[in-house]
């Protein structure tokens, strides 16, 4: 999506990925090789104006190798410091956001004092490679305890408090290399089985829109940041609570590509290439679906007026993202009946969930 983005701006690309049918190749030039091939990412920075990149588990390694050739951004340590949970939730308490509840734990002594302090339910999280809710516990009562140790007992873990949220949502960002910053409106996001399903933005508030953009901009000054940068929240009694970021585009700022006036790829690009940011409004109430495992039949889902596909030709797998979907509408009412329609055809959750993104709004 970052090449798609790219290419009418006159960009060209090269990708590095390790699966030999990375679905970016149709954006540009494939490089087959693993994150942690620091000689092949080398290879690559040679060839290229600038590095990026829109995974968070690239080895730091791999990051500080690429930037001895070319600029890569956001940098290295931005990436580094996103990498561990504990590392990050210290971060953000310190630059003075509100985050649950939390335990460094070290060995099975350390998880029963981090319950002792924290209480029953809690959630054990590795602190490094997780994402889409991979390598994580939920810890409803004692009983649960063995189970969630034989998962992850070998990893370095971190034990948070289980926050009974009203709602989730992300703030997308971007900061140019001069130090500007735009922000698009807080989005809030529905997850299955810890992987998003739904994301609808622009149905909070302005004062934790305020809230959300102040925390941002403290990191972002604090890591000298450049590029688009995510961070998500639980919403807990009217209260924003942070519960990590990512140094990347993401997957809740999809929305942008088709009703925002910029989209988080293109504002990315404009960032690290120290061009002037684009607008960052929502140009029409909008509602991205995931597609997880399968797409819809794309005919009967085209018969929905607003609808923009984006299919990834991925293979299909159960539990992989292969595609998405934006609605946009004139109003948010038109934007419900529209949701409504493409979630019958959808089946599976859609109808159920929609019916939870839309309370309250
Ligand atoms: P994460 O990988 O930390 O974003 O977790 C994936 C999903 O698991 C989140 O989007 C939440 O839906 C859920 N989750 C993670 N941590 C907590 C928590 N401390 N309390 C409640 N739900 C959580």
């Amino acid at each position: 999506m970052l090449g798609l983005a790219g290419i009418p701006l006159g960009f060209r690309f090269v990708f590095l990925d390790p699966a030999a049918d990375a679905c970016a190749a149709v954006a540009g030039t494939l490089v087959q090789a693993g994150f942690d091939d620091e000689e092949a990412a080398r290879r690559l920075a040679q060839t290229v104006d600038f590095a990026t990149f829109d995974f968070e588990n690239v080895p730091e390694a791999t990051a500080r190798a690429v930037k001895g050739f070319c600029p890569f951004l956001p940098d290295a340590a931005a990436l580094g410091a996103s990498q561990d949970r504990l590392a990050e939730k210290d971060l953000l308490s310190r630059l003075g956001a509100a985050v649950p509840a939390y335990h460094a734990v070290s060995g099975r002594t350390g998880l029963l004092e981090g319950l002792d302090r924290l209480g029953y339910p809690a959630v054990l999280k590795t602190r490094r490679f997780g994402y889409d809710g991979k390598g994580q516990a939920l810890l409803r009562d004692a009983e649960d305890l063995e189970r969630a140790w034989q998962q992850l007992g070998d990893s370095a873990l971190i034990l948070e408090t289980f926050v009974p949220f009203e709602a989730e949502c992300s703030l997308l960002g971007v900061r140019g290399r001069d130090g500007a910053t735009k922000f698009w409106p807080l989005t809030r996001n529905l997850h299955v089985n810890g992987i998003l399903a739904l994301s609808l933005p622009g149905v909070f508030g302005g004062s934790l829109q305020a809230t959300a953009e102040a925390i941002m901009s403290e990191l972002m000054n604090h890591l000298d940041y450049t590029g688009v940068l995510t961070m998500e929240f639980f919403l807990r009694d009217g209260e924003l609570l942070f519960n990590e970021f990512a140094p990347r585009v993401h997957n809740s700022g999809h929305w942008t590509i088709d009703g925002s006036g910029c989209s988080q790829f293109e504002n990315h690009l404009r960032a690290i290439a120290g061009l002037p940011l684009g607008e960052t409004d929502m140009s029409a109430p909008s509602l991205m679906f995931n597609w997880i495992g399968e797409l819809p039949p794309l005919a009967s889902a085209m018969e929905i007026p607003g609808l923009h596909w984006h299919d990834y030709g991925k293979q299909a797998r159960p539990g992989r993202k292969i595609g998405h979907a934006t609605l946009t509408a004139d109003s948010m009412g038109g934007l419900r009946e529209r949701s409504e329609r493409l979630a019958t055809i959808a089946g599976g959750e859609f109808p159920a969930l929609l019916d939870t993104l839309f309370s309250g709004v």
